[in-house]
């Protein structure tokens, strides 16, 4: 079994900078984080790997400090990391991420299985899945809140549809994307670390991932346009009560703004 895991690095704080011109976060100016629902995609194939064995491979598209998050999937038990790294890639939209990963993942040797989180942190699309099943042309199913099976032919799981549950089974070449039901991602552990350290990240860029079509690469390659971004206005009314009976006061306010009553 070989199964890929789509990893992020996303912001660890809301106080991210912005580009005013070019309509981008600038992601390497912060501390990052992964994505905390690709832990439990990165829970998922590892769980699967020790029931049927193979490997996993972790793959991000990012900036080079996403070779971060590369790292903190080898202590959950990725056996090996892809980083796809390129200013050619930056400023992508979810669609040019698809592509991107898409290419990435078309390089490694056959996966039976790719594995996303449901959505991210930051961008928060859930897009981004799909579209890498589509550009592979594979089958996926979103919104996988447990697998009740895992053979070496394929998977019975439990899709989460809102307000029903869908039972849903899917043979291999095909993607997931797993959402919090998974299963408790593990802990790092320390004889993990060391057993890891040396591992190598492989990094590709836009020379290994081109291929003459590369219409969907980085911000000239994403059909969104983003016009204006801005961090959305914050307004607090601030009422300060000093004298006279505070306590008549304040329940004169919050019945004004019918808290109470
Ligand atoms: C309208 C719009 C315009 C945007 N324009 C820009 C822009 O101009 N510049 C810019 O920097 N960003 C832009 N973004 C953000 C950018 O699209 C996202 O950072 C990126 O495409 C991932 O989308 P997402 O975070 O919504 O992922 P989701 O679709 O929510 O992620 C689902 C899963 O996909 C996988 N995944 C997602 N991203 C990656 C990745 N990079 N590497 C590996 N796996 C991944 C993970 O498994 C994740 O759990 C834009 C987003 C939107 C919605």
């Amino acid at each position: 079994m070989h199964i890929v895991v789509c990893i992020k690095q996303v912001p660890e704080t809301r106080d991210v900078a912005m580009d005013p011109e070019k309509g981008v976060l600038r992601r390497a100016e912060v501390a990052g984080k992964l994505n905390p629902f690709d832990l439990y995609a990165l829970e998922a194939a590892v769980r699967i790997k020790e029931k049927l064995s193979g490997r996993v491979t972790a793959i991000t598209m990012g900036p080079p400090q996403a070779e971060e998050v590369i790292r903190e999937s080898f202590l959950m038990g990725a056996d090996r990391g892809v980083l796809l790294s390129d200013p050619a890639f930056a400023g992508a939209d979810t669609l040019a991420t698809a592509f991107t990963l898409a290419r990435g993942i078309g390089r490694l040797d056959s996966p039976d299985l790719i594995i996303c989180g449901v959505q991210t942190t930051d961008g928060d699309t859930g897009q981004v899945g799909p579209g890498v099943a589509e550009f592979l042309g594979l089958p996926h199913v979103s919104y996988v809140r447990a697998i009740r099976k895992a053979t070496r032919e394929g998977l019975v799981m439990e899709q989460d549809l809102g307000d029903q549950v869908a039972v849903v089974s899917l043979p291999y070449p095909c993607l997931i994307t797993v959402d919090k039901g998974i299963g408790q991602p593990r802990l790092p552990s320390f004889r993990r670390f060391l057993e890891t350290k040396d591992y190598p990240v492989i990094t590709w860029g836009y020379k290994e991932l081109s291929g003459g079509d590369e219409v969907y690469f980085g911000l000239e390659g994403s059909p969104t346009q983003v016009e204006r971004i801005f961090p959305p206005k914050v307004e607090r009314e601030h009422v300060v009560f000093t004298d006279g009976d505070l306590a008549r006061q304040l329940y004169q306010k919050l019945l004004e703004l019918k808290f109470v009553g």
